[in-house]
């Protein structure tokens, strides 16, 4: 409920994307806000990082549905940051992902009707599967541009339809191998395999892109400034390089925070913007039945990811104004996705090409006990040899990079000491078909007035995670709050 007096306490935990949107939020509302962050600077993955002198992203590439009257753009309007954001619309030259297989490519342009006309083109002799598509992404980009997205009540419109998989939806209707291939490509950024990967996330993941797509033209380090801007103009306190290590919970009610130096933040209410599985770690032995931690800890999680930075000089190789999908068929089914982007690097003559491919925790579990900067030479040759496989997948697509930089190499092992994210998982708890139920209100929890947000709540991206705070925080602050949404 709203707060009873103005100095109402609350305490966000986590600052990346779903704790600025909790704490702005309720900010917003009337309560006194605190927000506790381990690393030294806020902003969790929409943070980038600095490495000679160029700004290597993490978790934002690209961004959908920013258009007018959708969902994103409503979401940072209401936070009240959006002119503050620059932004660069992609699909001008009517590409904005590109898809490659050995003898194929596919490119996905930005709006629906243009999707549309690219796939019946691309697969003439398919157009009952392809409308049959169609009517399923067009239902999921109404929905995500409804008003009621907010309450939950128009993303549910057939739930036994919405909970299929999607690898096992797309045989049913009948699409060929290479339809199917094309169309599996968006469920990497969820996290999911195609035939483990729920219709209804799959259909808003792939909407959200079509509906527009968009590159901030910033930095993410400046985009968690503009948060976190935003949240101290608020009156909000964001308390930096502070773990929460413990939650003070009485009668199973929430009484506040515990964080590592000592410091106690007394509040009723507490949102966790953290991993599900960090969270049953504060919560104090006793104060919850077992079976609530084991059924948290037992959840499975998407994979890992590693990732390349790298810097080409300018005469050698111009932006390429698409992002570049490498994907990789096994037994007709699509195996694995590499993601390539080569845009400007914010300084003269030099583009700074990213590659993200999955990675498995196994691959990197000998380090798992070692500190990062301090891993040793093994893993640094691990790291490189991923480096040079990187590079030379992208010279298929870019041509010869005699002259490419390596600026950093990041694995699970990052992600983990970054995010906190258990075994590196990239996305967080995967939302398959397996773990429906399992999954499905992860945001609640036995103690009274602690909620969980986070990437693992709803959806990962920007948009899904944002969504599922506000979606969260509904009920708790009341759905007034959000009147001019
Ligand atoms: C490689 C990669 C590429 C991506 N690309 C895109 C993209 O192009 N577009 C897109 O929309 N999405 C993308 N995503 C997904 C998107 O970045 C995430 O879904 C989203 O940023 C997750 O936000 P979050 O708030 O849940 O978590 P996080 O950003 O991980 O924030 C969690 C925060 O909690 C802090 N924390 C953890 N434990 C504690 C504790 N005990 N006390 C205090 N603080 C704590 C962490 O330090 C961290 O700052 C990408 C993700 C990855 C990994």
């Amino acid at each position: 409920m709203a707060p009873s007096s103005p100095d109402q306490k609350a305490v966000v935990i986590g600052s990346g994307i779903g704790g600025m949107t909790a704490a702005i939020t309720l900010a917003k509302s009337g309560y006194q806000v605190t927000l506790a962050e381990k690393s030294r600077l806020a902003g969790g993955l929409m943070r980038s990082y600095v490495r000679r002198g160029f700004d290597c992203e993490v978790g934002i590439h690209y961004l959908g549905a920013l258009g007018p009257d959708q969902p994103l753009r409503r979401i940072f309007d209401f936070l009240g940051i959006l002119p503050k954001i620059p932004l660069e619309p992609m699909g001008a030259g009517g590409v904005v992902d590109r898809y490659y297989l050995e003898d194929f490519s596919f490119d996905l342009p930005v709006g629906l009707d243009a999707f549309a006309g690219r796939l019946r083109a691309a697969f003439p002799s398919e157009p009952k599967p392809v409308a049959e598509v169609l009517e399923i992404i067009r239902l999921a980009a109404a929905r995500l541009c409804s008003p009621d997205t907010l309450s939950g009540r128009s993303m549910i419109f057939d739930l036994k339809k919405d909970l299929h998989p999607l690898t096992k939806f797309l045989k049913e209707i009948n699409c060929s191998d290479r339809l199917r291939q094309v169309l599996s490509v968006i469920t990497a950024w969820v996290g999911i395999p195609p035939d483990k990967c729920p219709l209804y996330l799959w259909s808003t993941a792939l909407a959200s892109y079509l509906l527009s797509s968009w590159r901030i033209s910033c930095s993410g380090a400046r985009l968690a400034e503009v948060c976190a801007e935003r949240f101290r103009e608020l009156g909000g306190t964001i308390l930096t390089g502070d773990e929460a290590v413990r939650l003070n919970v009485e009668n199973k009610k929430v009484r506040g925070v515990i964080l590592k130096s000592g410091l106690e933040l007394p509040a009723p209410l507490v949102v966790a913007a953290v991993h599900p599985k960090i969270v049953t770690a504060l919560i104090p032995e006793g104060s919850c039945l077992p079976e609530y931690r084991s059924k948290i800890q037992s959840l499975e999680e998407t994979s890992g990811v590693v990732c390349l930075h790298a810097v080409l000089p300018e005469p050698d190789h111009g932006p390429v104004p698409y992002n570049i999908f490498s994907l990789r068929v096994e037994n007709e089914d699509l195996a694995d996705v590499s993601f390539i982007q080569l845009k400007p690097s914010g300084k003269p003559s030099w583009n700074i090409l990213t590659v993200i491919k999955p990675s498995g925790f196994s691959q990197w579990r000998q380090w798992e006990n070692t500190i990062s900067g301090r891993r040793g030479p093994a893993y640094e040759d691990a790291k490189n040899r991923e480096a040079e496989q990187m590079l030379g997948e992208s010279r298929k697509y870019l041509g010869p990079c005699p002259n490419a930089r390596v600026l950093d190499v990041y694995t699970p092992l990052s992600l983990r000491d970054l995010a906190g994210s258990p075994r590196g998982s990239a996305y967080g708890i995967m939302r398959s078909v397996k773990q429906k139920f399992r999954t499905a209100a992860l945001h609640r929890t036995p103690i009274r007035g602690l909620h969980v947000v986070g990437q693992s709540v709803m959806a990962p991206g920007i948009l899904g995670t944002a969504l599922g705070t506000l979606r969260t925080l509904v009920p708790v602050i009341g759905p007034d709050k959000f009147d001019h949404w």
